[in-house]
This record gives C-alpha cells, sequence and structure tokens, in this order.
C-alpha cells in the first residue's frame, strides 16, 4: 500500500465551516457587509483588544500597521531575519530603510540582548528605528516585556507579527493584547493556526491607530462625520489619505468567525502533538524546540535542528517517504533582493547558523496517530 503524502501543515475545516460560508454566498453581501465587523469583534474579544482591523492578508495587515505609525522615507525600520520575506518587506513598501536583530539561539526569535545593543549604536549614530517588528518564532511569543522596556528607552514603536502565534498566551494574557505593542498582528493563511484562506487582521488599543488603519485599508476614503468636511448629501465621501483596497470580503471573514470556535481546540491538539514529539525524538541527535516559561506557544511549527552536514540528506530522506518537512527560514537578508540592497552572509550568525540546520516536521490538527509514527520512524531511519 503506498501511503499518503502528510504535510507540514494543513487547514482544518469542518462542515459548520462549510456551511458559513455558503450561506454568505446566498446572501446579499459578498464584501463590506455583517460578518467582516462580527470578525473582528470576534477575534478583538478573544485576544481582548479594544480594535481589530481584519484584511486581505497579514501581509497587508503589516502594511497598514506601518503607515498608520507614518513609516516613511528618512525612517527606519527593523525585524528579524527568522522570518517570512513579509516581515521586512512592508518597511521598504513604505519607503523605509530595513535592518535586522539577530536571533536568539536558544528560542530563535529576536534577541532581547541583540536589540539593545544595536539600539545603543544606533542611537550614537542618530539612525534609531521608528518600527520594531518583532516576529513570535513557531508560535512563541518573543520576550516582549524587554522589547517594550527598550522601545520606552529609545523611543520606538512595536508592531507584534503574530502571524504564528493566535490562540498562544504571553505572561497572564493571549497574544495580541497589544500590552506590550502598539500593533499586533495575525495571518489566517492555511497552513497558520486558523484560516479564512488568504486573510489577516491588525489589533490595537488606540483608536487613532484603528482609525488610521481603517483608511488606509479602503482607499484612504471616509464617510465617517469625525474625520470629514461638510458633507455634500448622503452620496458624500471623502479621501484624506493615499490608501489601498486590502478588504477582506464576507466569505472570509465567515469562514474566521466559524473557525474562531474551534481555536482552542486547534491550538490544543497542535500542544499535544508537539509534547509527543519531544518525548519520541528525545534520545535522536536533533535539537528540540525550546520552550519559555513565560509563554504559551500556539506551535505553528514544529522546528527541530540537526547537524547541518547531515541535513540536507535527511530532508531529502523523509521527502522520498512522503513526509513533507518544509524549513523555516532562509534568513532574510541572505536573498537576492537584500543582498542588491547591501546585505550579506555572516551578517547575522546565528539567523544562518540555525537556517542551517532547521527543519520544520508537519503539524497541524488532521495529523493521526499513525502520521505521527510515520513522521518519526522515517526520521529516525533517515539519521
Ligand atoms: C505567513 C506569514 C506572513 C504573511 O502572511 P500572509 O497572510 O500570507 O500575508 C508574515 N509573517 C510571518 C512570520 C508569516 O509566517
Amino acid at each position: 500500500m503506498s501511503s499518503q503524502f502528510i504535510s507540514y501543515g494543513k487547514q482544518c475545516l469542518d462542515d459548520s465551516d462549510i456551511d458559513a460560508v455558503c450561506r454568505v454566498l446566498r446572501s446579499d453581501f459578498l464584501t463590506q457587509g455583517p460578518r467582516v465587523p462580527a470578525f473582528e469583534s470576534a477575534v478583538s474579544s478573544y485576544v481582548d483588544a479594544r480594535y481589530s482591523i481584519a484584511v486581505n492578508s497579514a501581509t497587508s495587515a503589516l502594511h497598514i500597521a506601518c503607515l498608520s505609525l507614518s513609516l516613511g522615507q528618512g525612517d527606519v525600520m527593523w525585524t528579524t531575519p527568522n522570518t517570512f520575506v513579509a516581515s521586512a518587506n512592508v518597511g521598504l513598501l513604505c519607503g523605509a530603510e530595513v535592518d535586522f536583530v539577530d536571533i536568539d539561539p536558544k528560542t530563535y526569535n529576536m534577541s532581547a540582548d541583540a536589540l539593545r545593543a544595536k539600539l545603543i549604536i544606533a542611537k550614537k549614530n542618530n539612525r534609531l528605528p521608528k518600527i520594531v517588528i518583532p516576529v513570535h518564532f513557531a508560535g512563541q511569543s518573543c520576550d516582549m516585556k524587554s522589547i517594550w522596556e527598550l522601545s520606552q528607552e529609545f523611543g520606538f514603536s512595536i508592531i507584534e507579527d503574530a502571524s504564528h502565534a493566535i490562540g498562544g498566551d504571553y505572561l497572564d494574557g493571549k497574544i495580541g493584547n497589544c500590552k506590550y505593542a502598539q500593533i499586533t498582528v495575525f495571518s489566517f493563511h492555511p497552513v497558520k493556526i486558523i484560516t479564512t484562506a488568504e486573510g489577516g487582521l491588525a489589533t490595537t488599543n488606540s483608536e487613532e491607530l484603528a482609525d488610521k488603519m481603517k483608511l488606509f485599508r479602503s482607499h484612504g476614503v471616509t464617510r465617517e462625520t469625525k474625520f470629514m468636511g461638510e458633507s455634500h448629501g448622503p452620496w458624500y465621501y471623502e479621501q484624506v489619505e493615499l490608501g489601498l483596497n486590502y478588504r477582506m470580503t464576507e466569505m472570509q471573514a465567515a469562514l474566521g468567525v466559524s473557525q474562531m470556535n474551534s481555536i482552542d481546540k486547534f491550538v490544543e491538539i497542535r500542544r499535544k502533538r508537539a509534547t509527543e514529539y519531544d518525548n519520541l525524538l528525545k534520545n535522536l541527535e536533533v535539537k528540540l524546540p525550546y520552550q519559555a516559561t513565560d509563554s504559551v506557544s500556539a506551535f505553528h511549527l514544529y522546528p527541530i535542528w540537526v547537524n547541518p552536514q547531515i541535513r540536507g540528506a535527511i530532508i531529502q530522506k523523509m521527502l522520498n517517504n512522503k513526509i513533507g518537512v518544509n524549513v523555516h527560514y532562509i534568513p532574510v537578508h541572505t536573498q537576492p533582493y537584500y543582498r542588491k540592497l547591501g546585505f550579506k552572509q555572516g551578517q547575522f550568525p546565528e539567523s544562518e547558523k540555525y537556517y542551517a540546520g532547521a527543519m520544520s516536521l508537519p503539524l497541524h490538527p488532521l495529523l493521526s496517530d499513525e502520521d505521527i509514527s510515520r513522521v518519526v520512524a522515517t526520521l529516525k531511519k533517515s539519521f
């Protein structure tokens, strides 16, 4: 019997998710109806943030987050090299200069110590960042308390890229409550914790930032009297910012509302599977994902680290046996586009060292006990 391909990540939909989308297709509103605000309320109350702005991707959410904080030409934005390219690209899209802060070799998250060291130098050079974007890698929160303290000392804003981390906790609150950030961003791509097909969302406790993000999401156009001059009549609107069309559809939002009913279950299953991997792999020559005591990871990824000399061969053997392992992430500064901007191999050594041995094992709610056994047995044989 030939076995099925096991992918590293996958959406988990049930009949109620599918019914929710079908109901929208039979309703009056495919866009700009009641489901987007309903999804925003659901996320706001789940993470305990005052405002949510749903958009068509996390990349869009990061972009309007940067725009609402007035990132532009002449400004500097910092993020981590161990992320998807979008976390860095949004800075360039705003016309800002982008730079990176190396990772903590234990958590693979942005190192607060490296951030402090870089801030001290940047202050001397009068090139402090306007925004820092820490990324909660694999679903585990960054050391936000330390990063927040640095933001107060050095005067920058924080956007948490929590694309991996909805459903996770940090200290005594949910990731996304913006206790240690101006804005937090989530992704709902199918491999993430919950899905809206494509989709993203920004949370904030600032009315001013929420208002701006709503404007940037929809052409910079408003019908709200508080933003406008004198109305010409009921048809009247004004463009007050240079915005985009980053709106989420009603089908996506309905799927999001329905998926929110399962979020705690999804995170629980992911965490249970991660613990199983921990136990089954502990005698193998691999570095297992470190778990900090101040947070509860949503476990978007289960990243292990193996000897870089054999990593490529192991991945090939896993793929040959239909186990969809993946690598997160190729350090962003080593991408050709960023090399053209002047970044060089060797500039962020911890990210590069991590990348050389990184491998993410399959982890999603639909994995069976047999799938986990097959992943582990194949990995053991691959050494
Ligand atoms: C997935 C992801 C993004 C981009 O999310 P989209 O919703 O696909 O735009 C950004 N940052 C990180 C860390 C991600 O994992």
